[in-house]
């Protein structure tokens, strides 16, 4: 296997490695409460940046795999709407398949009152799945200010791991293949979109992202479409339907 191999068969294949050396997969939430004595450790988090789709199919992945992880959701995202019915659907989805579900942040959303804002994005991301949200995770944590997220959060990403994560589809020192073969405890962070969309190069990947958009795109429009025609069609009944009246003649 290649190391550098972004793809669901890549994906299978850290599941599969991780599995025959005997770890213990487990979302963040999941670390503090379990007591997992010698077993080695590997903390599965996935950060939705670009694409809940992707995170969905990887979702069901890992269930398909007896597998759980946590999904850290954005709220205020360019590339996905987490409050559209569709967005609400998949997160309530995911949550449902039993993992858990996250509030990822960028501390650029709100310029004012930070930490108030953060504790209502919470509060609407437990709204959606119907279940308290416990863990966060930080967007560009680098290059952005840091929040003092214990008062909001009871977990964030725990630095008492060996951290790695798929950015840019880059591995800094180890891959996770490296590491798991050395039975080390590992907080992973996978992003979904590396992993699940075709293609092997962010462009490639991005092209194919942008051909499911339009694909997806093209479906509501058309469901609006025959919305509108038979709303025109039957408009004399629902208007009456609907009292609608002017004095117009
Ligand atoms: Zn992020």
């Amino acid at each position: 296997m290649r190391d550098n191999f972004f793809s669901k068969k890549g994906y299978i294949s850290i599941i599969e490695l991780a599995k025959q050396k005997g770890y213990r997969i487990s979302p963040v939430e999941e670390v503090r409460r379990v007591k997992t004595g010698n077993t080695p450790l590997l903390v599965f988090r996935h950060d939705v940046d670009l694409d809940l789709q992707a995170a969905l199919l990887m979702a069901m992945m890992e269930k398909d795999m007896r597998v759980h992880s946590t999904f850290f959701v954005h709220l205020y995202n360019n590339h996905y709407n987490s409050l559209s019915p569709e967005g609400r659907l998949i997160i309530k989805k995911i949550s449902s398949l039993g993992h858990e579900i996250g509030l990822h942040w960028d501390s650029r959303d709100h310029p004012h009152d930070l930490e108030r804002k953060l504790a209502r994005d919470r509060d609407i991301l437990a709204e959606i799945i119907g279940k308290q949200v416990m863990s966060g995770s930080q967007h560009k944590p680098t290059s952005t200010p840091q929040v003092k997220f214990h008062a909001i959060l009871k977990y964030e990403m725990y630095r008492d791991f060996i951290y790695i994560s798929d950015s840019a589809m880059k591995w800094r020192q180890f891959t996770p293949w490296q590491l798991l073969k050395k039975k080390q405890n590992i907080h992973l962070l996978a992003h979904p979109f590396w992993w699940m969309i075709k293609g092997k190069t962010r462009e490639e990947k991005f092209f194919n992202h942008f051909k499911n958009i339009t694909l997806n795109n093209k479906k509501n429009i058309k469901k609006e479409l025959e919305h509108m025609s038979h709303s025109l069609k039957y408009r004399k009944r629902y208007d009456s339907y609907f009292g609608y009246f002017n004095k117009i003649v």
